[in-house]
């Protein structure tokens, strides 16, 4: 499978390639040259999880891992389980927090982790990332005790919250963590210089694993074809699908999905107050406004970096823009939201709840809705507990991390401080 770059679409790289550089030249984004289109989906939805995946990535993959290679990371990368919960008599959660770090973003970054040293075969590589909170936890587990692989994740001092930051600042090993005193934009400010400082960039191999990465988006796609295989065939040609959505690279999944053949019958862009999409959706005018700050705070994004991909499969019809809406939830109606599936038996988080409040405004009848739950409650406690007026058990990954020693280096935020760190550990790469 070929990639191309959306901003130069002269640039084509294949699979291994584009997993190792991230993005493209001019920051663009890999799109794919063609979606593969997967024959007899029911067959498919009839194998098991790791069976199945392989066959939905192998097609992206192409030569670049063979079957038995792909078939061991795809075993050892989604090895938890993913419940498809109903709610309510018309609606369905796929829960995806079930891996070590509590939200979904451990399926991307664990296959992307597992892809990267199958790549680099044994070439010493430098994991660079910024974090507001669950990438950092999700991207520093994945690499955790892999060989060759060095992790430096920087996150802002005090503004995470204290299990989000002993979930991944208490790994050690070839995981280093350092806290900027600043906020999230000066930490990815300092991650871009690095990126930029040839010192840095010619003595390290340096990449960055974050959320744009294609690796990342196709682990995605595997969850969809799982949600769709617990679910009754006689609801499969109904299903909307509710995205809870801040970069959009999980809402860009689920359309390859679709095109890969999973019959979805329709999607919404659900977000919170940072509106951009829907309002795009419905105006056809792109107008980025401040971030503010939600309860659903991983989707405090107002100027996603995944929306060209999404743009690129409405432009050329791969997607029917009719197939597309959007609608942003509100911080009171997400807290409703909270309290009615507590009521109604089912334990719900700020990010799940705005996917499925989305869906309540727009499901008809005999449609069936899905949305994903994309984090632990536990993660997100206090708002939980506050809304529903009961504590909620810590599951055991976040029990286990508290009570262990925080390791990071603090630094003030000026990037010589950070250029040391890196080149001291770096030397001799
Ligand atoms: C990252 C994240 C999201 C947003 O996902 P995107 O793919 O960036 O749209 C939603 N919920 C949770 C809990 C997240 O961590």
């Amino acid at each position: 499978m070929n990639f191309y770059n959306l901003n130069e679409d002269k640039e084509r790289l294949g699979f291994a390639d584009a997993v190792c550089q991230g993005y493209g030249k001019n920051r663009g984004l890999f799109f794919p040259a063609s979606i593969p289109r997967l024959a007899d989906i029911d067959k498919l939805l009839e194998m098991p999880l790791v069976q199945r995946s392989v066959e939905v990535l192998h097609p992206w993959v192409g030569d670049d891992l063979d079957k038995d290679q792909l078939s061991a990371i795809v075993r050892q990368a989604f090895d938890f389980p993913v419940p498809l919960v109903q709610v309510d008599e018309h609606c369905y959660v796929l829960e995806l927090f079930h891996g070590p770090t509590l939200a979904f973003k451990d399926f991307g970054a664990r296959f992307l982790a597992l892809c990267l040293q199958a790549f680099q075969a044994g070439k010493k590589t430098t994991i660079l990332t910024a974090t507001s909170g669950d990438t950092g936890a999700a991207v520093a587990h994945a690499f955790y005790g892999l060989e060759n692989i060095r992790v430096v994740v920087l996150y802002p001092k005090g503004k995470i919250s204290r299990y989000q930051e002993k979930l991944f600042t208490t790994l050690g090993g070839n995981i280093e963590t350092v806290a900027v005193e600043g906020n999230f934009d000066d930490c990815q400010a300092l991650v871009k210089q690095a990126f930029e400082d040839p010192s840095v960039t010619q003595n390290l191999n340096l990449n960055s694993a974050n959320s744009i990465n294609v690796s990342r988006l196709i682990a995605q796609v595997c969850y969809y074809f799982e949600a769709f295989s617990q679910l009754s065939p006689r609801h499969r040609n109904q299903v909307v699908l509710s995205v809870p959505s801040g970069n959009f690279g999980n809402l860009t999944a689920a359309l390859f999905a679709k095109a890969m053949g999973l019959p979805i019958k329709r999607f919404i862009a659900a977000t919170n107050a940072n509106d951009t999409v829907p309002r795009y959706l419905q105006t056809g005018r792109w107008d980025v406004q401040a971030t503010v700050a939600t309860a659903s705070n991983a989707m405090d994004v107002s100027n996603p970096n995944n929306w060209p991909r999404i743009e690129e499969m409405l432009a050329t019809r791969i997607i029917n823009p009719a197939d597309l809406s959007g609608h942003a939830v509100s911080e009171s109606e997400t807290r409703e939201a909270i309290k009615y599936l507590h009521e109604h038996g089912y334990l719900g988080e700020p990010h799940g709840a705005v996917a499925w409040r989305a869906l309540q405004s727009t499901l008809q009848s005999g449609e069936v809705g899905l949305f994903l739950g994309t984090a632990h409650p536990a993660k997100f406690g206090q708002v939980v507990e506050k809304v529903i007026g009961e504590a909620i058990d810590l599951p055991d990954a976040l029990k286990n991390s508290a009570n262990k020693e925080t390791l990071s280096t603090t630094i003030r935020g000026d990037y010589a401080q950070l250029r040391n760190i890196l080149l001291a550990e770096g030397k001799g790469h």
